[in-house]
């Protein structure tokens, strides 16, 4: 079982997307099971609706799974493993306080040392917490010897008991840490391989020796990716352009095009434009480059372009939502279009009512009436443009820019004679 899970917190990051795309790509190549796992454990950060988006985005990628779980559904599971630990001295019930814990950590930080648990209730009994039900939280105890996996793109990875400290599982008010439930359920969930964020790098070694402590002997593989890096190097924020899933799509990027970008940021590909299901059939996580990718939203914009160039005219118009003959015309614009928001910038005004000849509008009326008196437009750019010059006497950009204004409703664009044969109906409309 190979799994993505997103936790319901906020629009869906770029880097998350990429998690799920290669999660997908993996279970596909090992023929395994793909599970969604919604980790809604944390309930004072979600965020209503955001668990129905995030799958809406999967569905929009074609990243298809075989099972939805949200975390919250395990619940009992992480309680009662817990208690299960305390019972077998694996863990400890823990009485400080926050305000106790926040005064160590803050200390810690003003020694310039990282702050670790004191180990004050280490010694405490399982007799002592059940005669104070609901005021302690418990806390795994720490290993005694180095954790240590194999990472499949990081290589070989140890941490010191000392880093793995003995931390909290279980909060005072019954809900499990992250680490706790997300070790827990990778666990019940046969999961044979997790991909993720490197920011999760240190976690690993705590669901480790969740695991170890719970007897579970099979290993668990992890790759864990580079960041995702914005231009200055800093790692994306959630806020910045272009980290947001969303954001891109609602900016006309086809989801075809993000995840090609995704899938070739820090990777060795054969091709540099390509499909989901194509790079099912090569991609290898030995190709992963260990340094951290530099989010380029230039050439994503290259990479829509290129897959927008791949639609045919129909495909185009819907995408679009334009009449399907439009769609051909719509196509001549890619040459200066790299997303479906700039191509509708472009196709609007032609189909809009008024035309603006700023500087023109006196050389804009004698092309119309011209036009009104030709009848059926000639089938040939240069006839029409011809007969159009002979009638009104104008030349140059006196013909060509008004004469522009009045086919397209811009006054820049492709040219004239690219556009004409998909405008000639269009245009004995427009001077009506
Ligand atoms: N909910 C975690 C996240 O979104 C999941 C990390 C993991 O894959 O274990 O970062």
């Amino acid at each position: 079982m190979l799994r993505f899970a997103p936790s319901p917190t906020g629009d869906l990051h770029i880097g998350n997307l990429r998690v799920a795309l290669i999660n997908y790509i993996l279970a596909k190549q090992r023929r395994e099971p793909f599970l969604v796992r919604i980790e809604d454990t944390d309930t004072q950060r979600n965020v209503e609706g955001k668990d129905r988006e995030i799958l809406e985005i999967l569905q929009r990628f074609g990243i298809e799974y075989d099972q939805l779980l949200y975390q919250s559904q395990n619940l009992h599971f992480h309680q009662q493993l817990a208690f299960k630990l305390l019972q077998e001295g694996k863990a400890f019930p823990c009485f400080c306080t926050p305000e106790e814990l926040e005064r160590e950590r803050q200390r810690a930080k003003e020694e310039g040392r990282p702050y670790r648990y004191s180990g004050k209730c280490a010694q405490r009994s399982l007799a002592q917490a059940s005669r104070h039900p609901g005021k302690f939280s418990i806390r795994i105890k720490k290993p005694e010897a180095p954790i240590t996996f194999q990472d499949r793109i990081k290589g070989f990875i140890s941490f010191d008991p000392f880093d793995v400290d003995s931390f909290v599982i279980l909060r005072a008010d019954g809900r499990p840490t992250y680490n706790f439930a997300c070790a827990i359920d990778d666990m019940l969930s046969d999961v044979s391989l997790v991909v993720r964020g490197e920011d999760h790098l240190s976690n690993t070694p705590k669901q480790i020796h969740i695991r170890q402590e719970l007897g579970y002997s099979k290993a668990i593989e992890y790759a864990h990716l580079p960041m995702i890096l914005n231009q200055e190097g800093k790692k994306m924020s959630k806020r910045e352009q272009g980290a947001s899933v969303r954001w891109l799509l609602e900016e006309g990027y086809l989801p075809e095009a993000i995840a090609n970008y995704l899938l070739l940021l820090g990777n060795k590909t054969p091709t540099e434009i390509f499909t989901l299901q194509e790079a099912i059939q090569w991609f290898d996580l030995a190709n992963l480059s260990r340094a951290p990718a530099r989010f380029d939203l230039e050439k994503l914009r290259f990479i829509n372009r290129a897959h927008l160039r791949r639609k045919g005219p129909q495909e185009l118009a819907a995408l679009l939502g334009i009449e399907p003959a439009q769609g051909a015309l719509a196509a001549i614009y890619l040459e200066e279009a790299s997303t479906l928001k700039e191509l509708r910038a472009k196709i609007e005004p032609i189909f809009a009512k008024d035309r603006d000849l700023g500087e023109f509008e006196r050389e804009g009326e004698l092309l119309r009436q011209a036009i009104a008196g030709m009848g059926e437009l000639p089938a040939e750019f240069e006839v029409f443009k011809g007969q159009l010059m002979e009638a009104t006497g104008l030349r140059g950009k006196q013909f060509f820019k008004p004469l522009r204004i009045l086919m397209t409703g811009l006054a820049h664009g492709p040219e004239l004679h690219l556009l004409y044969p998909h405008l000639r109906d269009h245009i004995q409309k427009v001077v009506q």
